[in-house]
């Protein structure tokens, strides 16, 4: 009997994971992960919201990832909606929250959607090699791996590096694969944090007071961009979902040495029209603000630290406060502790079907390259379309 061809996996995350899985069927596929686990950096979203994909489906989700173009092949092949019907194949519903967010069934925990998959994956013949490092491949397909007993080499006939960004390096993600590509050639660009927090230089009274305080159902804007949503207090800035979809307007604003101001309106379901309507009684005082415009102290202290006397005492001009209060940002939080990274392969490098254009078989796959999407599940649904696209680009290439 004549044996299948091989198709080596490097990288236990999600986009390795599902290209693994849809290989299996045609090829024999030997995944192989640096780490004692698979799925460390899966797990540890599951810690958090455990959004798997969003509510929106093909077309409707291109908008969320940048560059322009570089996943939409992927995306469409393999959405929203077939991600779903792929998860419940292997026993795992999912549900729309509120926000357009799509979990696992209540009383479905991470640990279980990981057992399932990788259960899934064993299933179908997929060969796992744990605690083995890529250190080289070459031209002749050759990969070469560095395992608890030392060196092993394996030939292949295709193969998918899906190695990660570089945030939260303690799951295995530590973007040190990128020495091993810049050795080859193979150009990547400097890993940067998105979807992450911001350090604001705080005056002490908003440190002290104010840590571990939520803002809820605000709105912020950086220039044009606008996100809505809880932002958190934190001793070094601010962390939440209203943050970090403006971390990529902020980090150009950075990069081009100037200070991002982020304004804050902490009533954006009143109009400034209404709030100056309220404000118009007489002899309103200081002390009537909370109560009249129904803020917490969090955010009474937030107005006063960044405005003037003369502005925080007068009732028209505070309205304004309410609306378009300005913080400046010093600085995005490091790499290590955000949810995603930017950076990593140069997408330039890659063909449309994710081949190497310097490997023509060998592909990418996940957080690796070079692309960008906000929080909400989208980070999860980009891997796991990229996984499916690159496996689908081998199918057919192999057996067309
Ligand atoms: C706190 C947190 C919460 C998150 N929550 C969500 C969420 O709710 N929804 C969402 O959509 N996304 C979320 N994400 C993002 C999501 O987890 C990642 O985008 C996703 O895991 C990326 O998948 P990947 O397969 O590309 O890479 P990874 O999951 O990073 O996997 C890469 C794997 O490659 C291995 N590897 C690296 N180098 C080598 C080597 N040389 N040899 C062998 N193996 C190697 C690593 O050990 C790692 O296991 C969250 C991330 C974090 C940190």
């Amino acid at each position: 009997m004549k044996s299948r061809k091989i198709v080596v996996i490097v990288g236990g995350g999600p986009a390795g994971m599902m290209a693994a899985w849809w290989l299996a069927e045609k090829f024999e596929v030997h995944l192989f992960e640096k780490e004692k686990m698979i799925g460390q950096k899966f797990l540890l979203a599951g810690k958090g919201g455990f959004n798997l994909t969003n509510r929106l489906t093909g077309e409707a989700l291109l908008p969320k990832y940048s560059p322009a173009g570089f996943l939409d092949k992927a995306l469409l092949e393999f959405d929203s909606l077939k991600l779903r019907e792929w998860l419940l194949q292997l026993g795992i519903p999912t549900f729309e929250g509120s926000s357009g967010r799509v979990f696992p069934e209540k009383g479905i925990t991470p640990a279980y959607v990981l057992k399932q998959i990788l259960e899934s994956l064993k299933s179908r013949g997929v060969v796992f090699h744990l605690k083995h490092r890529l250190v080289s491949f070459n031209q002749e397909m050759e990969f070469v791996f560095i395992g608890s007993k030392g060196k092993v080499g394996i030939t292949a006939d295709y193969s998918v590096l899906a190695l990660g960004g570089a945030s939260w390096s303690s799951t295995g993600s530590d973007g040190a694969w990128t020495n091993l590509f810049s050795e080859k050639g193979i150009s990547t660009i400097p890993f940067q944090a998105s979807n992450c927090g911001l350090n604001v230089d705080w005056p002490d009274a908003i440190k002290l007071y104010h840590t571990g305080k939520p803002l809820k159902n605000i709105m912020l804007r950086v220039n044009d961009k606008v996100s809505r949503g809880e932002a958190l207090i934190t001793d070094y800035g601010l962390e939440g979902n209203a943050v970090y979809p403006l971390v990529p307007e902020i980090r150009n604003m950075l990069a081009a040495s100037r200070i991002p101001l982020i304004c804050l309106d902490l009533k954006p379901l009143n109009t400034a029209g209404q709030l100056k309507e309220k404000a118009s009684g007489t002899n309103v005082k200081t002390s009537d603000y909370p109560a009249l415009f129904k803020l917490n102290t969090a955010s009474m202290a937030l107005i006063k630290a960044y405005s003037d006397k003369m502005s925080f005492s007068g009732p028209e001009s505070f309205t304004h406060l309410i609306k378009n209060l300005p913080i400046p940002v010093s600085s995005l939080r490091p790499v290590v502790e955000a949810i995603s990274t930017v950076g990593g392969l140069d997408t330039r490098e890659l063909n449309p079907d994710f081949s190497l254009k310097k490997f023509p078989g060998v592909f990418c796959a996940g957080e690796m390259a070079d692309w960008d999407a906000p929080t909400g599940g989208f980070l999860l649904q980009g891997s796991f379309s990229m996984g499916y696209f690159t496996a689908q680009a081998i199918i057919t290439d192999q057996y067309t």
